[in-house]
């Protein structure tokens, strides 16, 4: 089945690369159930993609009530769920001493905890169809620690430990697992920085080659995304480490 054919779900598909793989996708024509918080932002992709078969929905990934009801939705509306990218994500950066008890509890929901919802929900459906892709968004930053990021590294090495179990769990079921590491990329994520200084600082790194923040756009994450979904039905990329030829 070729990319055209597939019902792709995305979770955090209202910003950044969840958005730019949901355009994407649909230009190429998947048909699509784009989920986040800003339903507003959502209907734009939709208004934006008038040839392409698209479902929104409100859903809070941390909520496994919402998460279901995107899976339920989709199968609703299309017959089968072919892909979930579980891409949903923040990075409030500090420093530990900086005993940020709320940022951890929210960034451990939403990076681990959804990412296990998103699984939960879309795994039933995948196994009675003996096919299926869940692909989720960790980071470089689940692979080596960066001096201050040292929570946010922790919840992405934390999905790439639950993508490789589930590799494990459901390759010989026929459900292809990957693991998208993106170095620095242009979003909308550093608004979720509440250390003002912290963020003005990663924002000057952006723009500077050679730098550890230097970006890619999403847009090029999304083709990454296409990419690995439009593999032969017997090869699964497991794994896709993204970084801008020039980020240190
Ligand atoms: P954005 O902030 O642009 O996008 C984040 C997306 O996650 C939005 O669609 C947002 O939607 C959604 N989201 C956040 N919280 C929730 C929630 N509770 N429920 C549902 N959706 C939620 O940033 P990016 O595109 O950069 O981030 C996408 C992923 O990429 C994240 O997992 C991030 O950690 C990862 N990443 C990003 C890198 C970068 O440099 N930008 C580098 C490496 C990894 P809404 O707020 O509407 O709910």
């Amino acid at each position: 089945m070729s990319l055209k054919d597939k019902v792709v779900v995305i979770m955090g598909a209202s910003s950044g690369i969840g958005a730019a793989t949901g355009s994407l996708l649909a230009q190429r024509g998947a048909k699509l159930s784009l989920a986040a918080r800003r339903l507003d932002r959502l209907t734009e992709i939709k208004q934006g993609n008038p040839e392409a078969e698209i479902e929104v929905f409100q859903a809070d990934v941390t909520k496994k009530k919402d998460v279901q009801a995107v899976i339920d939705g989709t199968v609703a509306a299309f017959g089968r769920v072919d892909v979930i990218f579980n891409n949903a994500g923040i990075m409030p950066v500090n420093n530990l001493d900086q005993v940020a008890h709320d940022e951890w509890q929210q960034m451990l929901d939403i990076n681990v905890k959804g990412v296990l919802n998103g699984i939960a929900a879309a795994l039933p459906v995948m196994k009675q169809q003996k096919s299926g892709h869940v692909i989720t968004t960790s980071s470089v930053l689940g692979y080596e620690v960066l001096l201050g990021y040292a929570a946010y590294s922790g919840t992405k090495y934390a999905v790439r430990a639950i993508m490789e179990g589930l590799r494990q769990e459901e390759h010989a079921n026929n459900i292809k697992t990957t693991i998208i590491a993106p170095g620095s990329v242009k979003t909308e994520l550093f608004n979720s920085i509440n250390n003002e200084a912290v963020k003005s600082g990663l924002e000057n790194a952006m723009k500077q080659p050679g730098s550890e923040m230097f970006a890619l756009d999403a847009e090029e994450i999304a083709q990454a995304v296409a990419f690995v979904i439009d593999t032969p039905a017997n090869m699964a990329v497991n794994e896709m480490v993204i970084r801008p030829t020039q980020q240190e």
